[in-house]
Parts: structure tokens; sequence; C-alpha cells
């Protein structure tokens, strides 16, 4: 039998910090066993936390108190979740990784350290391998290892999938992102409302970026183009949704490629979770609708065996003989935060870097 693995969470009370806490609470092996922040601290989680998500605090964490994120208080936990806010995430992980605990963060410090995996389990997960160099390097017991930015992984999803089989030489993106993307409290009402918000060149090159660096490392079936000579852009926008983020996508292609079959592709994509049955992998990562009207942000986010797990593709349309397009609907503080975290941790146990 296995036994329980106790896991914290710091930014607990956080919109990422709540999902961990719901997921977790149904987990087979992870327990939330540590509820750390910063304004919440000493506070029974129940009080403090503002539970925007479906369900209600679950019974035996609602009396738990938050805690400080202090490694010396945490000695018989196993696993750190880490949806701290960019800037005090990167030194905290740091600490706790030098401490010998295994990190997984879904904060972008360490997103593009060379020795940290930026993990989609099902595309990259050889690139769980870097920890040890990360060690090595660094002279650590633990470890970190980061998830991609949501909007990312929304794209990088169904392109990974199509990079790895077809000579793909460009892709197009818009994204239609939620508000829960930015965290509580988030971006003043009177931005948002009534209005479509361009998150700005700063957010579409990031966007991107991570996109290349999770391309990178997809093993392909075809040798052909190189990714120097892959055309990506991505424009970025927020409206006022509250969960999960649409995406649409025009992919281009070296030679003539079918809509259809890119569609088996995608309905037939699976990864090292699904072979190894992680708790937390949906059955199918990617989800084909065919109505021409799906997939919709309200109805469509909860999809799957895994709610919120899999990544919702719809409108799969042949554009001209090299070009398709796409678009794609992911749920950003699920697949794109703490269920991509969660998966990891299932995934880093498996291969011994997080002990059974
Ligand atoms: P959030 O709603 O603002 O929550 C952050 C939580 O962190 C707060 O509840 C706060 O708790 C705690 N906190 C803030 N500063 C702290 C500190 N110095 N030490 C300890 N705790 C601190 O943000 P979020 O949306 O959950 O995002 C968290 C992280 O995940 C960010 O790095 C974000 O980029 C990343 N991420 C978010 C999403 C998404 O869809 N939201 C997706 C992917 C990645 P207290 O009240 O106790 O201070």
């Amino acid at each position: 039998m296995r036994r329980t693995l106790k896991a914290a969470i710091l930014g607990a009370t956080g919109l990422v910090g709540i999902e961990y806490v719901r997921m977790l609470s149904n987990h087979p092996y992870i327990k939330p066993a540590y509820l750390a922040g910063k304004g919440s601290v000493g506070k029974p989680y129940g009080e403090v936390v503002r539970w925007q998500t479906v369900g209600q605090v679950p019974k035996e964490i609602a009396d738990m108190e938050v805690k400080p994120t202090d490694p010396k208080l945490m000695d018989d936990v196993d696993i750190i979740f880490s949806p701290l806010p960019q800037g005090a995430a990167g030194p905290v992980e740091e600490q706790f990784a030098k401490e010998g605990f295994p990190v997984i963060s879904n904060s972008p410090d360490h997103r593009f350290d060379p020795d940290v995996p930026l993990l989609i389990p099902e595309l990259n997960p050889h690139t769980i391998s870097l920890i040890d160099e990360q060690r090595k390097r660094r002279e650590w017991k633990g470890f970190i290892v980061t998830t991609p930015l949501c909007t990312a992984q929304g794209a990088a999803i169904p392109l990974g999938a199509i990079f790895k089989d077809y000579k793909m030489d460009g892709a197009f993106i818009t994204t239609i992102q939620s508000l829960s993307g930015a965290g509580y409290p988030g971006i003043p009402s009177l931005d948002v409302v009534d209005n479509i918000l361009p998150l700005g060149d700063g957010y579409d090159a990031k966007t991107i970026k991570e996109i290349f660096r999770i391309l990178s490392e997809v093993k392909r079936n075809v040798d052909e183009p190189k990714l120097e000579d892959v055309s990506l852009a991505a424009t970025t926008h927020r409206i006022a949704t509250v969960h999960g983020h649409y995406e649409v996508l025009y992919v281009s292609f070296k030679e003539e490629t079918a809509a259809e079959k890119v569609k088996e592709t995608l309905e037939n994509f699976r990864g090292e979770p699904q072979d190894l049955k992680l708790p937390t992998a949906p059955s199918k990562p990617i989800i084909v609708m065919n109505e021409d009207t799906r997939p919709q942000v309200y109805f469509d986010r909860w999809a799957g065996d895994i709610p919120g797990m899999s990544v919702v593709v719809g409108r799969i349309k042949q554009v001209n003989k090299r070009m398709i397009r796409l678009v794609s609907l992911i749920h950003n503080t699920v697949r794109g935060a703490a269920g991509g975290g969660i998966l990891a941790a299932e995934l880093l146990v498996e291969k011994g870097y997080i002990e059974k």
C-alpha cells in the first residue's frame, strides 16, 4: 500500500491555491497538510478564503490555520506546491529546494532557468531529468519543477500534439482570457466590464517564449521544419469571463495537410500520464468537439473525466491546403495551474523523484 504524502500549499487562499485544496481533498495519496500564506497567517482557512470555484471549502480543511511559508515548520511535509505571486515565489522556492523539499511551482520566476523543467506531463516528461543537473549544480537536496503560463498551455497542448507528427511551420494565436487568470482581486472592474482588454506586447511575447521552449522539448516523429523556422505570434486579451481561456489558432504547414487528419491526431493524442494511469490524468488530454458552436467557455471548461484537465478543441477547419483553423479552451486554474501541478507531482512520484 502507498503511504499518504503530505502536501503544503503556499498561497493557499489564492485562486490557484483553492484549486489545489479542492483537488487534493479527493486525491488518493496526496493530502493537503499545511496551508501557507502571508496576509491570512494565523486565521482559520475557512474564514479567510474566497472559495471562487465549484463546491465548498472541504470540512476537514476549513478549521486549519493558515501558517507562514517557513520550511522549518514543515518537517513532515513531502511536497510543496507553490502558486505564489511572481517575485515573491522565486526566493521562497529556492529556500525550500535548498532545504530538501520537492517544489512544484506555478509561478513564472524559475520558468526559464535552463536546469528547471517547464513541464507539461503529456508533452515533455523526459525534461524531468533536468532535476539531476539542477541538484548537482546548485548542491540542493530538493528541486524546483515549474508549470507553464496557463495561456501558453492552452495553445501548446494542441500545438505540441501537431508539431510532434506534422511539418508545422507556423501558428498565429489570438487569446480571449478569463479574469481568474489575473488572480484575486485581479483587474479593476471598470477596465474590463463592457470591454476587451488587450494584454499588451509583453504578455504576447512571454506566451510565445514559453510555447517555443515547450515545442523545443517535444519528441518529434518528423524532422522538419526546424523550430527556428517556425513562426509563432500571439495577440492576447482579457474579457469578463470567470474561468477558461479561449484561444483561436491558425496553424500552417510546409506541405498539404488535411484538417480531418489533424483532428484525428488531436483526438488520439495521449502521453505518459495516460499510459501510467496517473490519478489526475484525463483519459483524453484533448477533447475534440464537432459542433461548429462549441466549445463554449461557460459550458465546456469543466469537460472530461477529470473535470478541467482536458483542453477542449473545436472549430477545426481547412483554411487552405496548407493551413487549418482551430480553437482551444483551457481551464486556466485547473489544467493551466493546480491540476497541472498535481499531475506533475504524480509523475515525479512514479519516476522516483518524490519518495512513495
Ligand atoms: P492570487 O489569487 O493573487 O493568490 C496569491 C496568494 O498568495 C494570495 O492568496 C496570498 O495569500 C498569497 N501570497 C501573496 N504574497 C505572498 C507571500 N509573500 N508569501 C506567502 N503568500 C503570499 O494569485 P493566483 O491567481 O492564485 O496565482 C498564483 C500564482 O500562480 C502566480 O504566480 C500566477 O502567475 C500563477 N498562475 C496563475 C494562474 C491563474 O489562472 N490564476 C495560472 C497559471 C499560473 P494571503 O492572503 O495569505 O496573503
